[in-house]
């Protein structure tokens, strides 16, 4: 499958530091930040830092230092505040997975209880 990647999205304005964030976490191959419109007391997004569009693009592109560090960064963010009493991870992808910003990115929602998301 082709992957195209669109270098003006926001999240890769965000990398170059064109936009201001909430960095919760910066390692050398991720960095975490405090979403713009939470929908939970802790609402963070984690992305890689290489230009992947999906995490599907990221899991099969990505060498194996940017997957392993990458998925480090998002079990440290799980690990870090108010996520004690659980938390829920989620990644949209492309347009029927309602993906708004086009660099992949894992939503970490925790601090209260989410609700199902399968019925
Ligand atoms: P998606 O629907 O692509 O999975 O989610 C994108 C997320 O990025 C949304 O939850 C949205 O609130 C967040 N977002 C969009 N623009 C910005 C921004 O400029 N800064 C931050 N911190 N979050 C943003």
């Amino acid at each position: 499958m082709q992957h195209d990647y669109d270098p003006e999205n926001i999240f890769a304005k965000i990398l170059r530091g064109e936009i201001p964030n909430n960095t919760v976490l910066e390692t050398e191959h991720a960095l975490a930040f405090r979403d713009i419109r939470p929908q939970a007391p802790v609402h963070i997004l984690v992305i890689p830092k290489g230009p992947y569009a999906t995490l599907d693009h990221f899991c099969t592109a990505a060498s194996d230092a940017e997957i392993a560090g990458f998925w480090r960064a998002v079990g440290q963010v799980c690990e870090g505040a108010g996520v004690e009493q659980g938390f829920r991870l989620i990644a949209n992808a492309r347009e029927h997975g309602l993906q708004e910003v086009p660099h992949f990115h894992v939503h970490v929602l925790a601090g209260r209880s989410l609700g199902p998301i399968l019925s």
